[in-house]
């Protein structure tokens, strides 16, 4: 019997494995295959405190991982199927076998919302991208297209300028919801073009992709685009297929907490990108994943 299982691995995860090695807590972190989680898909991080010239998404999670085994950390690719919450002793079945642990914390994270319209599963992997910095380098003095217009569509659009020749911006309003600083270097960028009040109707191509059917939202007109890629960033979707039906959600199927983190299961904390909350950021997600490290600590000392 574990005291504590974590699961996820991405900078919640390792925060909260961090502190409760330190605090030598009986703790094991699963993560499917190795630690990261969507920190990964970002090329430079310069948003996270510590690193004035900001950092590589991998080298950052790689020193948050070596930081908590260097405290004794325990972490092992599974993968988790199914989970039975309970107040008292909460069952994790993996892949390689079935563990029990008195508290757990849950950092599973969140993944990329597609945008459901014709081709798009089709050309996924043949053009149709969510990772600018996985396939951004394939794609050098050709055109593409970015749908989205927050933080991440604007920081991966402005990193594709690197390859791509031209880099159509499509936003659904006429007005992005990036931050300023984000907006000023966009627009400063002259190989981007802003194509606004607009949503993809269609991704064409045969083999790969060819063009884009657009719609404009106000006056109902279709065009085409022609371009050799088309990368999504339209938000992102929980990942709570493993707690759906055991644990309170919120509208759009974040986990709720308290304040200290702990969700509608006692013993059972929550932490990064898969709770209820306002902000998802590294710097929001490494501070939460220390709180439920140290309120799973308490739990467990008034339960034993
Ligand atoms: P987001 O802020 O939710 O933005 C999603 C964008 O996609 C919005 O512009 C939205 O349009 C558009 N959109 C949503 N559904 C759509 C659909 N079906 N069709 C077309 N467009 C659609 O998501 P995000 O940009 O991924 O950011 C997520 C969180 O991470 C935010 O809190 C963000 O601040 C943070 N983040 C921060 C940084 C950074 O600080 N450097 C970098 C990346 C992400 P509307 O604007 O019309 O709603």
């Amino acid at each position: 019997m574990e005291d504590l299982i974590i699961i996820g691995g991405g900078p919640a995860g390792l925060t909260a494995g961090l502190y409760a090695a330190r605090s030598r807590l009986n703790a094991l972190l699963l993560e499917k295959l190795s630690p990261g989680g969507q920190v990964l898909l970002t090329d430079r991080v310069e948003n996270y405190p510590g690193f004035p010239e900001g950092i590589s998404g991998f080298e950052l999670v790689d020193r948050m991982k070596r930081q908590a085994e260097n405290f004794g950390l325990n972490i092992q690719s599974r993968d988790v199927s199914r989970l039975k919450l309970s107040p008292d002793i909460k069952e994790v079945i993996t892949d390689k076998g079935r563990l029990e642990t008195r508290s757990l914390i849950l950092t599973t994270g969140a993944t990329p919302r597609k945008l459901a319209v014709d081709g798009e599963e089709r050309l996924t992997g043949k053009g149709v991208s969510y990772c600018a910095t996985c396939d951004g380098p394939f794609y050098r003095d050709q055109e593409v297209a970015v749908i989205g217009g927050g933080d991440t569509a604007i920081e991966e659009a402005i990193f594709l300028t690197r390859f791509a020749g031209k880099v159509h911006l499509v936003h659904r309003r006429n007005e992005l919801r990036a931050t300023r600083l984000l907006q000023e270097r966009a627009f400063a960028q002259k190989k981007m073009a802003f194509v606004w009040d607009t949503v993809p109707n269609r991704i064409l191509g045969e083999a790969g992709v060819e063009a884009i059917e657009l719609k404009n939202v106000k006056s109902g007109e279709l065009t085409r685009l022609r371009v050799d890629g088309v990368f999504v960033f339209i938000g992102y979707d929980p990942n709570n297929e493993l707690v759906k039906g055991q644990l309170e959600l919120d509208g759009q199927g974040f986990v709720m907490t308290n304040n200290d983190l702990e969700t509608s299961v006692p013993g059972v904390f929550a932490a990064g990108d898969i709770r209820s909350k306002l902000l998802r950021q590294i710097a929001t997600a490494v501070g939460e994943g220390a709180t439920a490290a140290f309120a799973a600590e308490r739990y467990l000392e008034n339960v034993t």
